[in-house]
């Protein structure tokens, strides 16, 4: 028989993001007023594009597409970080500014949400380069960002000396002025707060952990002796890893953007990192098998985290999926199609707005730090995170048990509610459950404080 061909997927991010946002609202506590207030709270309030033009270190001019999307206010200021990344563009900027506003809902902080992005390859850019494309960003955003307003901070191909130079523009451009609150992820000895570098992976970490130790994941109940396999070696992939690692648990794959590496024993990251660190990638580590770059995810696993880019858990592969736990510390890694293979096939999800929200939420904490002129101590930072993680993680599977358990129920209201909208024919599972908790959180706000004039 021949093979059937591929189901085509609509892969644009923002059309993923609302399809998720429209999936969840039939479970939001409170429907009152959601017809419009559905627009209202999906689109974005402000999309800025601006034209970036850089001298290159060979003098030739060269212009660069620059975006911020402050996605919505509701609940504080824009957060978000700013990516460096070839494929950067408006629609995906939005997508990943919505799941922002989510996300800092969903850990209770008070910021919405935010997101930039400069269309480059930093791979073929010098420090000098990156700079003065970093400083012509800041001053083309002039005051959309702002210590109050929008607050960037670190994504792909950005890191804290990124953030030295937004804030340094930033400081020129308001002399006299406060200015470290305008930016997060920086440098410890410039205002940033001990570790923000690890918080996304030791966020994601802190979320399997909890899920486990709540019996939300079957046949998997602590991070000890799990077999784990990890898409991306960047700053969440390759700490996720080695935490993960220390913990107990066996990873048996790594990649990053060149491929995979594999060794069923369990891998040896120093042995990983030392070889990246001399050849630019973890392929070829001497001991370990080569795999592809979306190999990872196919690999036999209690735990996988995508911890790369959007849409590589797609209905291409997701059947291939063979694991317990899917933990998303990237943003938009699984597709809405794949989403429904893998909770067919009992696979648990926890969802990026979840999973991925400890580096926001060390974030938040380098903002309060900056704003009260505090400095706190790392054991601090780990600790609170732990709270703000357990917490958020316990409220989304206790939404998702009760939206699960009294389904029929959701699915009446739902019809009665809103007749003429399609019917909702399937389960929920934990990302829905997420998207629920975080956008009740956002219509609440939006509620109380009523629409102007
Ligand atoms: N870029 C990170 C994210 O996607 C962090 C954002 C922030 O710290 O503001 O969550």
């Amino acid at each position: 028989m021949p093979k059937a061909a591929p189901v085509p997927e609509d892969l644009n991010p923002h059309h993923i993001a609302r399809h998720q946002f429209e999936e969840a609202i039939p479970y939001v506590d409170d429907l009152k007023g959601w017809k419009g207030v559905s627009q209202w709270l999906f689109e974005p309030e402000r999309v800025v594009k601006v034209t970036l033009p850089v001298v290159m270190d060979d003098g030739e001019v060269r212009v660069f597409r620059g975006y911020r999307v402050l996605h919505n206010t509701a609940r504080g200021p824009g957060k978000g970080g700013i990516r460096f990344y070839p494929t950067v563009d408006e629609d995906e900027v939005k997508a990943l500014a919505s799941w922002m506003t989510w996300k800092c809902a969903v850990v209770d902080i008070p910021f919405g949400g935010a997101k930039g992005g400069v269309e480059c390859d930093t791979t073929k850019l010098s420090t000098d380069e990156k700079r003065r494309i970093t400083r012509r960003f800041v001053t083309s955003l002039g005051d959309t960002i702002g210590p109050y307003t929008d607050i960037p901070a670190p994504d792909m191909y950005t890191d804290p000396d990124t953030m030295a130079w937004i804030y340094d523009t930033y400081a020129m451009l308001h002399p006299n002025a406060e200015n470290l609150g305008v930016v997060t992820g920086k440098p410890v000895d410039l205002g940033g707060i001990p570790g923000r570098g690890t918080a996304t992976a030791q966020g994601s970490v802190f979320v399997a952990e909890h899920l486990l130790a709540l019996g939300a994941v079957p046949g998997l109940s602590q991070i000890e002796d799990a077999v784990v396999s990890v898409q991306g070696f960047g700053n969440a992939g390759r700490h996720a890893a080695f935490i993960l690692r220390d913990m107990g648990a066996k990873v048996v794959a790594v990649s990053d953007s060149k491929g995979g590496v594999f060794k069923a024993k369990g891998l040896d990251l120093e042995a990983v990192e030392a070889h990246k660190k001399e050849t630019g990638s973890v392929v070829g580590t001497p001991g370990t098998r080569r795999i592809g770059v979306k190999g990872t995810l196919e690999v036999e696993c209690d735990i996988l985290i995508p911890a790369a880019l959007e849409n590589q858990i797609t209905l291409e592969n997701a059947e291939r999926v063979s694991t317990k736990l899917v933990v998303e510390a990237a943003n938009g890694p699984t597709t809405p199609g794949a989403d429904r293979i893998l909770a067919s096939k009992g696979i648990v999800l926890a969802p990026d707005i979840l999973a991925n929200a400890g580096g926001v939420v060390v974030s938040y904490f380098e903002w309060v730090q900056n704003l009260e002129h505090e400095q706190w101590e790392e054991s601090v930072v780990h600790a609170r995170l732990r709270t703000k993680m357990y917490r958020a993680a316990e409220q989304v599977l206790t939404t998702y048990r009760r939206i699960t358990e009294r389904f029929p129920e959701y699915q009446a209201r739902w019809r009665q509610f809103m007749p003429e909208a399609k019917a909702i024919t399937h389960k929920p599972d934990m990302r829905i459950a997420a998207m629920a908790t975080a956008v009740g959180r956002c219509k609440a706000a939006l509620d109380r404080r009523g629409v102007w004039p």
